[in-house]
């Protein structure tokens, strides 16, 4: 019995989890009423605010659920879970 037996099996397993979930930014979004997710969208499709400045803008907000600066960046820049599906 290899320590490797089942290997692909837990990646695929990890991987279906993760694009089930999508990223922080797209779950702290899902959260928001209709409205609040308007005026985050609009925020973050403004390529002139800084990641960071909009996590210090959410983090008073939102609180625990705040993505951090980084995922907030990595969302904008479609390279997080949750764009994969949304494309
Ligand atoms: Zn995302």
């Amino acid at each position: 019995m290899s320590k490797f037996d089942g290997f692909t099996r837990d990646v695929e397993n990890v991987n279906r989890r993760w694009q089930n979930r999508g990223c922080s930014v797209g779950a702290m979004l899902a959260a928001l009423d209709a409205e609040d997710r308007a005026e985050v969208q609009s925020a973050l499709d403004r390529r002139e605010l800084t990641s960071v400045a909009i996590y210090n803008a959410l983090l008073p907000r939102v609180g625990s659920a705040c993505p951090s600066s980084y995922t907030i960046n990595r969302h904008r820049n479609q390279s997080c879970t949750c764009e994969v599906e949304t494309k």
